[in-house]
C-alpha cells in the first residue's frame, strides 16, 4: 500500500478506462429524461449522500419527477419504487428506468402519497422530493428519511422536524456560471433545505 515513487501497478482495471457509468452521485441533469422538474446535479449529489444507499436496500422516492434520485440510488446498489402522480412525468421515469437498464430494480408507481404507499414493501429509506406536509410525514413507516424543501411552507416543516427529531438540516445555495452578455456570471438556483433524519 505504500511504495517509493516508482511505476505503480494496481488491480481493478479489467474494463477500458472511460467505460460504464461513473460511480458516486451527481450525474449531469442532461443524463436524464426530464421536463425541468428535476433535483439538480449538485443538490442531488448531497441528497444521495444523506440517503446513503447500501446494497439491496429499498428506497421510496416520493414525488419522483424524473426519477433521477431513484436512478442514482439504484446505480449505487439499491432498489427503488418511485411514486409520482403526473402521467407525463411517469413517462420520463419509465424512460429513465429503461435507459439506465434498471428494469429489474426500479419501479414507477402511479399515484400520490400517502394513498399510493399502502401496498408497497417496507422501505429502508424514504426520500420526499414532492408533496411533503405534516400529514404525509406522520403516515410514513419507520425508515431513514430525507426531505428536500424549496418552499417556505416545506422549509418550516423541515425546521420543525429537525427540532423534534434531530438529524441534520442543511441549506444549499448553488450558483453556476452562465453567459451574461458577452461575459459570464454566477447564476443562483433556488436554495434547497435538506433534512435528514439520521
Ligand atoms: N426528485 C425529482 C424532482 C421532484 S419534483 C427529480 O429529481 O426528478 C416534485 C414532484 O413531486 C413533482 O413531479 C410532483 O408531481 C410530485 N408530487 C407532488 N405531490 C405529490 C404527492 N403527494 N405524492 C407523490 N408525488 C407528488
Amino acid at each position: 500500500t505504500c511504495t517509493a515513487p516508482v511505476a505503480v501497478a494496481l488491480d481493478g482495471a479489467e474494463l477500458p478506462p472511460g467505460s460504464g457509468l461513473p460511480r458516486g452521485f451527481g450525474l449531469p441533469d442532461a443524463a436524464f429524461a426530464h421536463d425541468g422538474q428535476i433535483t439538480r446535479r449538485a443538490v442531488r449529489a448531497v441528497t444521495l449522500a444523506h440517503l446513503a444507499p447500501r446494497p439491496g436496500e429499498l428506497l421510496w422516492d416520493i414525488g419522483g419527477g424524473s426519477g433521477s434520485v431513484s436512478v442514482e440510488w439504484c446505480l449505487n446498489g439499491g432498489r427503488a419504487v418511485t411514486i409520482e402522480p403526473r402521467p407525463d412525468r411517469l413517462d420520463n421515469i419509465v424512460a429513465n428506468i429503461e435507459a439506465f437498464g434498471l428494469a429489474g430494480r426500479m419501479r414507477a408507481v402511479a399515484g400520490a402519497a400517502p394513498d399510493a404507499l399502502a401496498l408497497l414493501p417496507a422501505p429502508d429509506a424514504i426520500f420526499v422530493g414532492g408533496g411533503a406536509n405534516a400529514g404525509l410525514i406522520a403516515a410514513l413507516p419507520p425508515a431513514r428519511l430525507v426531505v428536500n424543501a424549496v418552499t417556505l411552507e416545506t422549509e418550516a416543516l423541515v425546521a420543525m422536524l429537525h427540532a423534534e427529531h434531530g438529524g441534520q438540516l442543511t441549506r444549499l445555495s448553488v450558483e453556476e456560471a452562465a453567459p451574461l452578455g458577452r461575459m459570464r456570471g454566477w447564476t443562483p438556483a433556488r436554495s434547497v433545505t435538506i433534512w435528514a433524519s439520521a
